[in-house]
C-alpha cells in the first residue's frame, strides 16, 4: 500500500513548546505549574447563565458570518467609546478566540510567500498562523535593556518589498511589556512610509497596571491600516467560550466575513451570547480580577527581584513575568526542565519566545497567592544549589 501523506506545511509546524514542558511534568506529583497562559478563575456565574438562559431562548443556531447583530451593535458601540471615533458595525468581525482572527487575518492578508514582521519575544503561534497562511515570519529582536520592546530602526530595517504586515502585540506575552506612545508614533510612520498593515494584538489590554492603555490604531492615518483584535478570553476569563472580535478599515473586514463563513461559518452562537452578557456586566467584575493578577505579579517580581544572579522586567500589564536568568544559565530549555525535575515548577524557556527570549523565562501568575510563594522559595532555593547537570 501507498504511503498516506500530509501536507509539507503542516508538517514542518513545530509542536509548542509550552505543550512540551506539559508533557514532561504531566506524570510528577506535587508539581507547581507557572507555565499556564490563561486565567485560573473560572467565568462568572453571572455570565454563564445569561448566555445559559440565551441557548434555551434558541440561540442555538448559526448566526451572521459576521457575527451576532446584537453582539456587533455593542461591539460598536463600545469600540467608539475607547477609541473616541466612530466605528461602524461594518468595521469589526467576531472570531473563534483571538488565534480565529490572527488565522482570519492572515490569510485574507497575505500572498504566498510574502513577510510579517514578529516583534520578539513574540506570542509563539504567530510562526504558525503566519506559515499556515502562507507567509514568512521574519523575527525583529529587542533587548532586556529596551524592555524587551523592538527598536523602530530594527523594524525598518526588517523590511523588504515582501513585507506585507507586522504584528505587535501590546500589553506582551510573554515579557509584560508595553509599547511606550513615542515607539508606536514611530513605528505608525513606518507603516504608512512602507504601506504595511499592521496587526495590533490587544488581547491583554484590560490587564493593566501602569500607563493608560495606547493602541497604534489612534495614532493618524493608522485607522486605515490596522486590524485590532480583543479578546474576551483573558478580560472575562472566558478562554473555553472562544469568542474574539477584530475590527480595521472595511475593506479587510469585508473579505474576512468570507473566510470565516468558509471555515467555521461563524464563531460560536452561545459563545456570543455570553460575550454579550459579559459587555453588559459590571465593570467591577473585570477590575477584580485584574487586581488579583495585579497582586500576584507584584508578589512574583518583589520575590524574583530580591533573588540573586538574576535580572527581572517589571510587568506593565498581563500576567507574566520575564526574567532573565542568563547569568546563571544561557540555555534556557536547560535551565527548565531542570528546575522541573529538581524542584517541580513549570516555567516556559524563553527561546520559545524567539531568539532574543533566549537566556530568559516566562512565568504566568495564573496561581493563588500561597501556591505562588511557594513557587518562588522552590525557584529561589534552586538558583541558590543551582549547578548544572545533564537531564
Ligand atoms: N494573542 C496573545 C498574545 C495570546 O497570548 C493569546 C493566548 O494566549 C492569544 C492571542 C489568543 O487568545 P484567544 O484565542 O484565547 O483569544
Amino acid at each position: 500500500m501507498q504511503k498516506l501523506s500530509t501536507s509539507k506545511s503542516v508538517r514542518d509546524l513545530r509542536y509548542s513548546v509550552i505543550r512540551e514542558m506539559g508533557e514532561l511534568s504531566a506524570h510528577l506529583e506535587d508539581v507547581i505549574n507557572l507555565g499556564i497562559g490563561e486565567p485560573d478563575f473560572d467565568t462568572p456565574a453571572v455570565i454563564i447563565e445569561k448566555a445559559f438562559e440565551d441557548a434555551k431562548r434558541g440561540h442555538t443556531h448559526y448566526t451572521s458570518s459576521q457575527g451576532d447583530a446584537e453582539l456587533l451593535k455593542k461591539l460598536a458601540a463600545e469600540i467608539s467609546i475607547t477609541t473616541g471615533t466612530n466605528v461602524k458595525v461594518s468595521s469589526i468581525i467576531v472570531t473563534d478566540g483571538g488565534m480565529g482572527a490572527l488565522t482570519v487575518s492572515l490569510r485574507t492578508l497575505l500572498e504566498q510567500g510574502e513577510h510579517v514582521l514578529l516583534m520578539e519575544p513574540h506570542f509563539p503561534d504567530y510562526m504558525s498562523h503566519v506559515a499556515l497562511a502562507g507567509g514568512v515570519p521574519i523575527k525583529v529582536s529587542s533587548r532586556f535593556e529596551d524592555n524587551f520592546v523592538s527598536r523602530p530602526e530594527d523594524i525598518e530595517s526588517a523590511i523588504t518589498p515582501q513585507t506585507r504586515a507586522i504584528i505587535l502585540n501590546s500589553p506582551n506575552n510573554p515579557t509584560g511589556a508595553i509599547i511606550p506612545g513615542d515607539v508606536l508614533d514611530s513605528i505608525a510612520q513606518i507603516a504608512i512610509r512602507h504601506n504595511l498593515v499592521v496587526i495590533s494584538d490587544e488581547v491583554y489590554d484590560r490587564i493593566l497596571y501602569e500607563e493608560p492603555f495606547e493602541s497604534i490604531y489612534s495614532r493618524p492615518g493608522m485607522a486605515e491600516r490596522t486590524l485590532v483584535i480583543k479578546s474576551f478570553s483573558k478580560t472575562y476569563a472566558m478562554t473555553g467560550w472562544r469568542i474574539a472580535y477584530c475590527y480595521g478599515p472595511r475593506i479587510i473586514i469585508d473579505q474576512m466575513i468570507k473566510v470565516v463563513n468558509y471555515s467555521s461559518a461563524c464563531a460560536n452562537s452561545v459563545g456570543q451570547r455570553a460575550a454579550i452578557a459579559a459587555l453588559d456586566s459590571d465593570p467591577s467584575i473585570v477590575e477584580q480580577m485584574k487586581n488579583r493578577f495585579e497582586a500576584r505579579v507584584e508578589l512574583v517580581y518583589s520575590r524574583l527581584s530580591s533573588m540573586k544572579n538574576i535580572r527581572v522586567l517589571k510587568p506593565k500589564g498581563s500576567f507574566y513575568v520575564f526574567v532573565d536568568i542568563s547569568q546563571i544559565c544561557m540555555d534556557s530549555r536547560k535551565f527548565a526542565i531542570q528546575l522541573l525535575q529538581e524542584k517541580k515548577v513549570v516555567v516556559i524557556p524563553g527561546y520559545a519566545f524567539g531568539e532574543s527570549g533566549e537566556g530568559c523565562i516566562r512565568l504566568a501568575c495564573t496561581r493563588s497567592r500561597p501556591v505562588l510563594e511557594e513557587g518562588m522559595n522552590r525557584i529561589e532555593a534552586f538558583i541558590e544549589g543551582y549547578k548544572e547537570t545533564d537531564y
